[in-house]
């Protein structure tokens, strides 16, 4: 990972979009900081579309999608999509609700299962507001060992499921849409813009191992400081690397972005 510095001007002048991961990413302890607004702001007054994707459930992300400069806020890896407008929030959803009415009922036969199976494992304390998913905690409210992350993980995929670990849960869902799918999905949806077309004038930001698809996909990856500490898991880094860690990290990537407009 090279210093941020490092990103050529010229490729930043190019850029048309932040896509971002929330939590450690744009938050820090679960809070956004005013650096990080800061900069969300900056990026939606020049213009450049802002577009956060988390593993985060639709109903936790909802009251962001309203308050944050954002022009979508695409929760639960990808399934869904909360866009402000002037008569409150637009959910778009990619699976049809016959679909999701019954993956809902499979996902809590799943956890059921997790929470008898694996010892520690509890659900999200966000788990209420998720429509498309379940969540594992293993870092928020408390600390599940690497052994146990595993055998969730691996029991979700015996389900049939998708599985992915952020910073904080363990996500798991049916169905082949993830974060990546879930971009190229509001990109053209929002913007009629084809993502893989003109992919070097989109910026990826993230912290964790969920999003390393994203890393290995965006030329212009992006982490804040503290993905060091999923280093070695990481098979595919992104190209850059902030000083900051969390909030701090975003807002140099707005800076490093709209400085090379004024140039
Ligand atoms: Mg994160």
């Amino acid at each position: 990972m090279l210093e941020l510095s490092h990103w050529p001007l010229a490729d930043r002048a190019a850029i048309v979009g932040v896509l971002c991961d929330i939590d450690d990413t744009l938050t820090t302890e679960g809070q956004i900081t005013a650096d990080a607004l800061q900069g969300l702001q900056s990026l939606h007054d020049a213009g450049i579309h802002v577009v956060a994707i988390t593993g985060r459930p639709v109903g936790w992300s909802e009251p962001f999608a309203l308050q944050w400069p954002v022009d979508a806020i695409v929760p639960e890896n990808g399934a869904v999509a909360l866009v402000p407008s002037e008569t409150g929030l637009r959910k778009l959803y990619v699976e049809d609700e016959e679909l999701r009415r019954r993956n809902f009922a499979r996902l809590q036969k799943v956890a059921h299962r997790i929470v008898s199976e694996v010892p520690g494992a509890v659900l999200a304390r966000d788990s209420a507001g998720r429509e498309t998913d379940i969540a594992i905690d293993h870092s928020e409210f408390v600390q599940l060992p690497h052994a146990c992350i595993a055998q969730v993980v691996r029991l979700m995929q015996d389900e049939g499921m998708n599985a992915t670990v952020s910073s904080i849960h363990i996500n798991g869902w049916f169905g082949d849409h993830n974060k990546l799918s879930g971009a190229r999905w509001i990109v053209r949806e929002l913007f009629g813009r084809e993502l893989d077309a003109e992919l070097h004038r989109w910026v990826y930001v993230g912290d964790s191992t969920n999003d390393e698809a994203m890393f290995e996909h965006f030329p212009n990856g992006i982490g804040v400081a503290n993905i060091r500490r999923f280093e070695a898991e990481i098979a595919h880094l992104p190209r850059y690397v902030t000083r900051g860690e969390r909030g701090a990290g975003f807002a140099e990537v707005a800076n490093a972005v709209l400085q090379a407009r004024k140039e």
